[in-house]
């Protein structure tokens, strides 16, 4: 029996999935991880499919350990966990893949390299996710390794969606919108198809809510716009980034309060969203239990822009027939779930107060005209089946 790994190593995590392929070549769940607080106290906990945890460390005196090291140890548990079972190959979330990459492949030194060029787009993820490609050929040379980009499910959406009100070199040179969070999104439309193919095949947005927060356009199952754009900074308010804001805001804390490069991404990245605005912290589930002003204002302030880029998206649609909830937020918090569909009810989206609260599957009511859907994602199990396509098709 063959296994695959899929893999997504950001700046502070790295979650892993691992496989198991029957004989037609499905992939099976075996068992899914994730190390958290890395730089910090790195912890680790392994889930098997059914949801017993199969395995908890922690590292209190960790702060050291490298991505690469934890690797190595998530490498070694799961060479033990699989036994006979052998890994064909690894597929990894890579954030941006530029003009270049429409679809994943297969990585080679020349691939990694021109990757590593877009670093500066996707400042949070892009250098991880590439160490952790350079980390594993270290350990395992042989090893196929596929790069999976969350930029090319958005690639073939209208030339209108990709253009930024530029001169044209730019767009040339690659300064365009792109979109994020296509493997989310990509499992979301398959997950649809299968649960309701009739909607599936209307105009749908779906809302990936989490740490990095989009939405994206879809009709008929393929990605037609996205609130994200040239990097992931743009769109919604997020954890700590603040989305979309005044370009002119950023001149000015240039020119007139001297912020060099370095300090305004840091601003932007990682010091603003709901952490920014809270003052307390990047955290929903925190920010909800606080109950202070700040925190109400933060959460407030991220569901109007949602709901708000939500009515661009709607225009770009021409109307809407589904609006599916993902992510942390979006799959979990039945009042922000309650406050963006509230904002949201001149387009027609009526939320069941009851099965909201359960976080059932559907959370409209039955005369709805919009329906509302809450989907887990499985960014893991995307990356695990375009991996199989690729190493199918190039099995060199
Ligand atoms: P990432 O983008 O890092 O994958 P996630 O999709 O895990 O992030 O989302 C993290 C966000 O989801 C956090 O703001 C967290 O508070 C929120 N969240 C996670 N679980 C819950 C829950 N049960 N109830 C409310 N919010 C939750």
């Amino acid at each position: 029996m063959k296994a695959i790994i899929s893999l997504n190593s950001g700046s502070s995590s790295i979650k892993f999935a691992l496989f198991t392929l029957d004989g037609a070549n499905n992939p099976a769940l075996s068992a899914g991880g994730k190390v958290e607080r890395i730089g910090i106290a790195p912890s680790l906990r392994v889930r098997s499919a059914d949801g017993d945890i199969l395995l908890e460390r922690v590292w209190p005196d960790g702060a050291s350990l490298t991505h690469a090291e934890l690797l190595k140890d998530i490498s070694a548990w799961a060479a033990e966990h699989l036994g006979d079972r052998e890994v064909i190959a690894i597929g990894h979330r890579v954030v941006h893949g530029g003009t270049e990459f429409a679809a994943p492949r297969l990585v080679d030194d020349a691939v990694l390299d021109a990757l590593e060029k877009l670093n500066p787009l996707a400042p949070l993820h892009q250098p991880h996710n590439l160490a952790a490609i350079r980390a594993i050929a270290q350990l395992r040379p042989k090893l196929l390794q596929v790069a999976c980009f969350d930029t090319a499910f958005h690639h073939d959406k209208p030339a209108v969606a990709a253009r930024l009100p530029l001169p044209r070199a730019f767009h040339e040179q690659g300064v365009r919108r792109y979109g994020f969070h296509g493997l989310s999104y990509e499992y979301i439309a398959r997950r649809l198809s299968e649960i309701d193919p009739v909607l599936a095949a209307g105009r749908v947005i779906a809302a990936h809510l989490g740490n990095g927060a989009s939405l994206c356009a879809m009709h008929a199952g393929k990605s037609i716009d996205s609130t994200m754009g040239f990097t992931a900074l743009d769109g919604l308010m997020m954890g700590t980034r603040c989305g979309a804001i005044d370009p002119g805001v950023v001149l000015h804390l240039q020119t007139q309060l001297g912020m060099s490069p370095a300090d305004i991404e840091d601003l932007l990245y990682r010091k603003s969203g709901l952490l920014g605005v809270s003052g307390i912290s990047s955290d929903m589930r925190t920010l909800s239990a606080s109950g202070g002003p700040e925190a109400e204002e933060a959460i407030e302030l991220f569901c109007w822009r949602a709901a708000r880029e939500a009515g661009g998206l709607i225009a770009s649609l021409s109307g809407l027939d589904a609006f599916v909830f993902t992510a942390g937020i979006g799959e979990n918090h039945a009042d922000v779930r309650h406050r963006i569909c509230g904002r949201l009810a001149w387009a027609g989206l009526r939320i069941d107060e009851a099965t909201n609260r359960d976080s059932a599957l559907r959370i409209s009511t039955p005369d709805s005209p919009v329906a509302i859907l809450v989907i887990p994602t499985d960014e893991e199990r995307m990356i695990a089946l375009h991996t199989l396509q690729v190493i199918r098709k190039d099995p060199s």
